[in-house]
């Protein structure tokens, strides 16, 4: 398993659910969203009503599920969990939508892998607060409508880019999570620090900070580990040189890259003198599947810089011949 992954590793979800913020005045960065529900939030409270449905998006880690929780906390109403892969048939659907209380937050992580029949549900649920329930077979089957309590549907993807129009329509806010800032990410660090009862010292807040590739799980993860090298090596508190050796050992370097990010980028460097080299080429060349690395692995790297994509195909650019060491070749 990838140190630096994005996504929750298995048996991470107890650890996780410990340190999640439970208000906005928790939640550290994505301002702009923030401030937006906050409005959103007041204003349904003020008229009674329920909040519009909110669509989250953004990479794995940025926080989405720790945002729906949020805002039912701040609405004052529960939230139910699911995903898009776990709902297999219609009726399953069916069945939690009509056990909702009024006002309740429905959450659906993973919201672009519904099925299609199942997400035909939603439309109605989310515009009219009703679902249409076919009994009977053949020519005997009729249709009955029933009606839902008003609820609040929050969905998160990685890939807005495949939810079908209709579905993305009827979300009334639509919210994009950006990576996290150094300072912002060096904050949670701190805060989860404080949560675990460890001492560390700012510096090495930053050096966490500084690998964790813009994303609160992998903050929270590499101090983690950069805690079980304190307490294995008998430190008190985490200092800005046990935090370096730490994340040296656990290979994640200065930028949070790992061995798969270096062979990518060195791949390219060694077998195509930079690029510019089609992801398919990549793709064989290295030995990883093309949708991994434009989902997994590139994101990061085209968000710092380190990959630029043409019409011809991927390119490094100077920054990671800086980054490893190299001469910049000449153009
Ligand atoms: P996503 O649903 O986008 O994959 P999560 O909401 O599960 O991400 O967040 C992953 C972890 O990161 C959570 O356990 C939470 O503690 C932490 N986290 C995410 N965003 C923030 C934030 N803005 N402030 C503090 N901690 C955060």
């Amino acid at each position: 398993e990838r140190i630096v992954a994005g996504e929750a590793e298995a048996g991470e979800k107890d650890f996780e659910f410990s340190l999640r913020p439970q208000f906005f005045d928790q939640y550290i960065g994505q301002s702009k969203i923030k401030e937006n529900l906050k409005i959103f939030i007041e204003a349904a409270k003020l008229r009674e009503e329920t909040l519009d449905h909110v669509l989250l998006y953004g990479p794995p880690g940025l926080g989405k599920t720790t945002l729906a929780t949020i805002i039912a906390n701040e609405m004052g109403t529960n939230i139910r969990h699911t995903s898009g892969p776990a709902i297999e048939r219609p009726g399953e659907l069916a069945a939690i939508l009509t056990s909702l209380e009024p006002g309740d937050v429905l959450f659906i992580d993973e919201i672009h892998r519904l099925h299609r029949s199942i997400e035909e549900v939603l439309y109605p649920a989310m515009e009219d607060f009703c679902i249409d329930i076919v009994i009977g077979k053949g020519s005997s089957a009729r249709t009955i409508r029933l009606d839902l309590p008003p609820f609040t549907l929050v969905g998160a993807t990685t890939r807005v880019g495949l939810l079908t129009a209709p579905l993305r329509d009827r979300f009334g806010v639509l919210s994009r999570l950006e990576y996290y800032q150094e300072h912002e990410l060096s904050k949670i660090v701190k805060r989860t620090a404080n949560l675990l009862n460890i001492e560390i010292e700012e510096q090495a807040a930053v050096e966490i900070a500084r690998r964790s590739r813009g994303t609160p799980r992998i903050a929270n993860r590499l101090l983690k580990r950069v805690r079980d090298f304190a307490q294995v090596l008998g430190f008190e508190k985490i200092s800005v040189h046990l935090a370096e050796d730490a994340l040296e050992r656990l290979q994640v370097d200065k930028l949070g890259l790992d061995h798969i990010d270096h062979k990518l980028l060195l791949g390219i460097i060694e077998k195509f003198q930079g690029g510019p080299v089609g992801i398919e080429t990549i793709s064989a060349t290295i030995g990883e599947e093309a949708h991994t690395i434009e989902d997994v692995y590139e994101p990061y790297l085209l968000q710092i810089g380190f990959i630029r994509r043409t019409p011809r195909g991927r390119i490094v650019t100077d920054l990671v011949y800086k980054h490893f060491q190299m001469e910049v070749p000449k153009k």
